[in-house]
């Protein structure tokens, strides 16, 4: 009796997330409501998923279609909507084949097992190791825990699956500890997000590329983030003047459905073979009609020129918040993926941006991340900037 008073008085959901207290309701485009109706410009974008905002019309309507129709018949069956999606990411990227999964951690779970039967099929019995990058992040299942080098994320969980080594992120002088006759593949991401928005330097990336070439190394970019058009092009990587052998998708790529894809190519897609992986839900229509609706939307639209024109407008209009107000030290980013790096605790700005109005996320190292939906228009940007304006003089004002 008395078990059940407790148990009653305790919320039911384990204690993974730490919460804000609102409850949102309902969303379109670029806002958000919660349960006492209150707007909220969503610059989080769903921790940037919602990349065509929330509820896009176009995504609407082919889930409902597909609602109607089939929602899951597993991959004992054809599902000619994978082939549809799969068609329109190689055709618009250097790969050839996709695995379909249900999220991020999946979709670097594929990219690791990949990475290991490629090693084997290759005959490189000795390639046992996955080289990932301090501050990076991967996913939170055992294996992608292990892929993301960060201790805290470790902590508890001893002993994390073996088999990755850890480098430091732009440093090219350590590159030289990267084969040692073990390296199998490297993953990594061009913009680490959740790590503090620290993009990869160009000549890194470049000299990081010429070893993976060189030694028969997989080059892994972790796109789940900065993919389906956040940073200005449909992948990063375009941008980075590199051709990966894999890439990992999810976030974006559903425009909030639950969705996850790995892409390689040929040479390295033939390593999966029927029994080698699989997923039951991955791939199924429902998602794949969220995926296809939204590559659509991105490549119609015209979105992607825009998110580079927004992006460079609103980077020019953060660095010149730094020129004026002391407690930010650093502007970070590409396109619509952007940090600022914060000398004053960055939950402080979280809290008051979120009491005027919107929702901002943070990232490592003390770092305000700002990833709004790449539709938002050049009128919410300006009151975002207005808004930041406000907080900063009135947290300096109070914290200084
Ligand atoms: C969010 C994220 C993941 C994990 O994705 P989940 O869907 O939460 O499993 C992995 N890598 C990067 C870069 C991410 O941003």
């Amino acid at each position: 009796m008395s078990s059940t008073v407790e148990k009653q008085s305790k919320l039911s959901v384990m204690n993974t997330y730490q919460r804000f207290p609102i409850t949102l309701v309902k969303g379109k485009g670029s806002y958000v409501w919660d349960d006492s109706d209150k707007q909220f410009l969503d610059y989080t974008s769903g921790i940037a998923t919602c990349n065509l905002g929330h509820v896009p019309t176009a995504v609407q309507t082919k889930l409902k279609e597909q609602i109607d129709t089939l929602w899951h018949c597993s991959n004992l069956y054809n599902i000619p909507s994978q082939q549809a999606l799969a068609d329109e990411l190689t055709k618009n990227s250097c790969f050839d084949k996709v695995f379909f999964c249900n999220s991020g951690a999946e979709a670097n779970e594929a990219a690791i097992k990949i990475a290991k039967k490629y090693a084997k099929d290759k005959g490189y019995d000795e390639r046992t190791e996955i080289i990932t990058f301090n501050s990076s992040f991967h996913g939170r299942t055992g294996t992608t825990m292990a892929a993301t080098a960060q201790e805290k994320i470790h902590q508890g969980f001893t002993p994390i699956t073996p088999g990755f080594r850890y480098l430091p992120f732009n440093d090219t002088a350590s590159l030289n500890q990267l084969y040692r006759g073990k390296t199998a593949a490297v993953l990594l991401e061009l913009v680490q997000g959740e790590g503090g928005v620290n993009p990869a330097s160009q000549d890194w990336i470049k000299k990081l590329q010429e070893i993976c070439e060189k030694e028969d190394i997989l080059l892994m970019i972790d796109e789940i983030q900065t993919g389906i058009g956040r940073t200005g092009t449909l992948f990063a990587y375009e941008q980075f003047d590199i051709e990966p052998d894999v890439i990992t998708l999810a976030k974006g790529l559903g425009s909030g459905f639950p969705i996850g894809a790995m892409l390689a190519k040929e040479a390295v897609a033939d390593s999966f073979q029927p029994g080698t992986h699989g997923s039951t839900f991955g791939g199924n229509p429902l998602a794949m009609s969220a995926g296809l609706a939204t590559i659509e939307a991105i490549e119609a639209e015209g979105i992607l020129s825009e998110v580079k024109i927004k992006g460079e407008w609103l980077k020019a209009e953060l660095e010149e918040l730094k020129t004026a107000f002391s407690s930010i030290e650093e502007v970070r980013g590409v396109g619509l993926l952007l940090g600022v790096q914060l000398s004053i605790e960055v939950s402080l700005f979280i809290d008051a941006f979120r009491e005027n109005g919107i929702l901002v996320l943070a990232a490592g190292g003390n770092v305000l991340r700002i990833v709004p939906p790449l539709t938002t228009t050049k009128k919410e940007l300006k009151s975002f900037i207005h808004t930041f304006k406000l907080i900063l003089a009135e947290i300096e004002r109070t914290s200084l």
